[in-house]
């Protein structure tokens, strides 16, 4: 039987399935941004049988350290093994598969039936989440990988609302949906562009992102664009659906996953607590529940390539591309993270990533407090020195604050 979505507790509807909000980390540093800024499970790749080998991939001794620290904080640990096997690639896979089991990772994302099998013939309660990398799209696909006994499929980016919802009608296992973050051109990762252009695998984490390269365009030798038609790309925009989140909500959608290991822990922060906000608001009082500007504001504050609704309505069209585009647009520049915090002083350490200076109005966001404003008024050196200006990448310095700050929480410069 079913869980119920939402309860009557004290006269109001409360949301009781609550998603899990299940985050990417490309390395140790993202992983530990993302849990403490709110991701209930983090998504990583380990340096064999993984996707996306360019997104620092975890070797085991790390995956044993994410393990540890995700769950001193009730996080969990999905590890991908999505890569399309072929027989060159089938030695190492169990001592993999035995090595991930004792690190005590969670799941693991899993595209072909080969690793399925020899994991669940390793450890019958491994739990194994179906890849993207399927195209699982129909409810009959997930009832297949149900009875092979897998615990979690994770549904292709082509799922349109209404298959999606019909699919979680029937479902005998999690569903996990992309809600945030890049989409392929073609079926998610069933794409041979990379390996036709640069000899670059896409199912055996190679993409070379062939797809958002500029092209010109010729006819029988012919060259057809000209200064009026530039050289176009074939890049999707970005999925964004933070305007659906009470409808994936409502209809029971176990896990929401946020794409992009190889994004900054900016970007990480950014996009994990503002999600996190908006599932924990609506869940609490979905029927008074106001979607504001707020939490649009804020996801675009990180970095993001101009967004879509992906196939949420069920097709894209040309407004849905890139084309000559190139698009990034935060509104808002990082500029340092805390590293430690003198109270008697008030005197922040902070990592200098992009350039600010004495004057600059900025904006600290952590994962307990509300965003704070202050203008910084005094920077110092490791040689406690002041400086008027912070242009060195990672340099740590000190510097005055209006208010008590926690080590992870983070800057970002306020555009004039
Ligand atoms: S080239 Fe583009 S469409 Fe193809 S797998 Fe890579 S990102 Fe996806």
């Amino acid at each position: 039987m079913k869980k119920p979505i939402s309860k009557i507790i004290d006269g109001k509807r409360v949301i009781v399935k609550k998603p899990e909000l299940l985050a990417p980390a490309g390395n140790l540093e993202k992983l530990k941004v993302a849990v403490l800024y709110g991701a209930d499970a983090v998504f990583i790749g380990g340096k064999e049988f993984s996707l996306r080998s360019l997104a620092s991939n975890f070797p085991i001794s790390e995956i044993e350290e994410a393990v540890k620290f995700a769950h001193s904080h009730g996080c969990k640990v999905h590890v991908t093994c999505n890569i399309v096997l072929h027989n060159e690639n089938l030695e190492g896979i169990k001592e993999y598969l035995m090595a991930l089991d004792k690190a005590g990772v969670d799941a693991i994302i899993v595209a072909d039936i080969n690793i399925m099998m020899i994991a669940k013939s390793l450890n019958p309660a491994f739990e194994i989440h179906v890849s993207t990398q399927t195209s699982t799209l129909n409810s009959k696909a997930v009832e297949f990988y149900h009875d092979l006994g897998v615990d979690r499929v994770v549904l292709g980016r082509e799922t349109s609302y209404e298959n999606l919802r019909s699919i979680m009608e029937q479902s005998p296992v999690d569903i996990e949906y992309f809600i945030h973050g890049a989409m392929c051109i073609n079926y998610s990762g069933r794409c041979m562009l990379s390996n036709y252009f640069s000899a670059r695998d896409a199912n055996r984490g190679g993409c070379s992102q062939s797809c958002r390269w500029y092209y010109d365009l010729f006819e029988n030798g012919n060259k057809l664009n000209d200064e009026t038609m530039p050289p176009f790309s074939m890049s999707s925009k970005d999925m964004c659906l933070i305007n659906q989140i009470d409808k994936l909500i409502e209809i029971g959608v176990d896990s929401f996953k946020i794409e992009g290991r190889m994004k900054s822990i900016h970007y990480i922060a950014t996009v994990v607590s503002t999600y996190r906000k908006l599932i924990d608001a609506y869940c609490e009082d979905p029927d008074n529940f106001v979607m504001s500007d707020f939490y649009k504001d804020e996801l675009f504050k990180a970095a993001n390539r101009a967004t879509c609704e992906g196939f949420f309505d069920g097709s894209v069209d040309e407004n849905d591309q890139l084309f000559n585009l190139r698009d990034e647009h935060p509104t808002q520049d990082f500029c340092m993270r805390v590293v430690a915090f003198d109270h008697d002083a008030m005197m922040a350490t902070v990592e200098q990533r992009n350039y600010f200076k004495v004057g600059d109005e900025v904006e600290f966001f952590s994962p307990k407090h509300e965003n704070r404003k202050m203008t910084i008024t005094q920077i110092k050196n490791s040689a406690d020195e002041s400086v008027g200006v912070a242009n060195h990448p990672m340099e740590l310095l000190q510097i005055k604050v209006d208010f008590p700050l926690d080590v992870h929480d983070m800057a970002r410069k306020l555009r004039k």
